[in-house]
């Protein structure tokens, strides 16, 4: 037997994951080559090769008892002041190694902020459309999710909307920027419109009300658009963000959180984190990994590449007469489902061995998400299947 709560996941298992198992699926039917799988937002780009030095540099000079004993269940010291100082230099701020800890990705990081905040019965808000694990995680410490609506056409959040569905009971509103499916990155403006209304409801409420800022995508910003740091426009803000996008790096697990001097009762809610760190089982971040990326803190992935890609997908499929919002960050395309079905467009491709995500399963149907983060020649290749795809469901340029 399964908890209540596992068995409900296990029968509704994410729709982006059983994608990902359905393109395993036909690539052994049809070959790897003729199926187009947009479905999963794992970056096909290598890591930096400044990775692959840093983690031999640490394995030829740290002691083998240093890099792979425990730690501090908010990581290494020199490892955080290392990050403070970049984030620092990069943003303005005055960060020491005391407002960071090390976290297994950003999931990890969401995690231990929550189970921080949240009581049982307790609302966290987040904009539609939104990453789909943010119920889940929310659900995890017996939360509610509560969410604004889309905010159509431009898809910033939408400060007015956000009123709406802050209550005496919300503990949290999560952000993330770039986004996470719409590569929507949110304005200055958007931002401080936000931190108006929490300021406001946390005031009228005698509780604040934090900002979590989900950040994987921070540094896949195209065109020099700029990602403003939440911090310096709401302090009540917890900072979760990751490597895996920005290094190429998922399958390690790391990133961090940053918790500003500036909240009441700053050290007991730091503390907390920590030790939500280690009674979630994670104990610590990875050492390793975490050794290694203090050692390329300036390292980029090839943001040129993902450009190429998004230069080459909005072409193909604007040219082709689907609308699409042009992405500022992330890679990923966020297209309008042909007559507002995103599950017939999802199916409707799928018989074209093309997969990528409806709408629907970020809180947002009518549209559609395809990652880019492939090789540019999956694009180049799929299009004919665009093509009769627009054919089938009567788009025209
Ligand atoms: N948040 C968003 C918006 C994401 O898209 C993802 C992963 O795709 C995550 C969090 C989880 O990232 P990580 O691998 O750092 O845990």
């Amino acid at each position: 037997m399964i908890s209540n709560k596992m068995a409900a996941l296990a029968q509704n298992n994410s729709v982006i994951r059983a994608m990902f198992e359905e393109g395993n699926r036909l690539a052994a039917q049809f070959g790897r080559e003729n199926v187009f799988d947009f479905s999963l937002g794992n970056p096909n780009f290598p890591p930096p090769e400044a990775v692959k030095s840093a983690i031999r540099d640490v394995l030829d000079d740290t002691s083998p008892v240093d890099i792979h004993g425990y730690m501090s269940n908010a990581g290494f010291p020199a490892v955080r002041e290392a990050v403070a100082h970049s984030i620092n230099r990069r943003h303005g701020t005055s960060f020491s190694s005391g407002n960071i800890i090390m976290s297994v990705g950003a999931a990890g990081a969401l995690n231990s902020v929550l189970k921080t905040l949240l009581n049982p019965g307790d609302e966290v808000a987040a904009f539609a459309p939104y990453f789909v694990e943010y119920g889940n995680y929310v659900a995890n410490y017996d939360g509610a999710l509560k969410v604004a609506p889309p905010n159509i056409p431009t898809f910033q959040p939408s400060a007015e909307s956000l009123e709406t569905v802050i209550t005496a009971k919300t503990r949290a509103v999560i952000i993330n920027t770039p986004n996470n499916p719409t590569g929507v990155i949110y304005s200055e403006e958007s931002l401080r419109a936000i931190a108006r209304v929490l300021t406001k409801k946390s005031k009228e409420f005698g509780a604040p009300i934090y900002l979590i800022s989900d950040e994987p995508y921070r540094e896949l910003a195209y065109d020099g658009v700029c990602v403003p740091y939440v911090t310096k426009l709401y302090p009540d803000t917890f900072v979760c963000y990751s490597w895996s996008k920005s290094l190429s790096l998922p399958g390690e697990r790391i990133g961090y959180i940053v918790i500003p001097s500036e909240l009441e009762d700053f050290s007991l809610i730091f503390d907390a984190v920590s030790i939500a760190t280690r009674v979630l089982g994670f104990v610590n971040a990875p050492s390793l990994i975490q050794l290694a990326v203090a050692r390329c803190l300036e390292a980029q992935t090839d943001i040129c590449a993902y450009d190429q890609n998004r230069r080459a997908l909005y072409d193909g499929l604007t040219s082709l007469g689907f609308e699409c919002v042009f992405p500022q960050g992330a890679f990923y395309m966020w297209v309008k489902a042909p007559g507002g079905d995103d599950k017939a467009f999802v199916a409707a491709a799928k018989d074209e061995n093309i997969l990528f995500v409806p709408g629907t399963s970020f809180a947002c149907p009518g549209y559609a998400r395809i990652a880019y983060c492939v090789a540019k020649s999956t694009i180049e290749r799929s299009m004919p299947g665009f093509k009769k795809i627009a054919a089938k469901l009567g788009v025209s340029k």
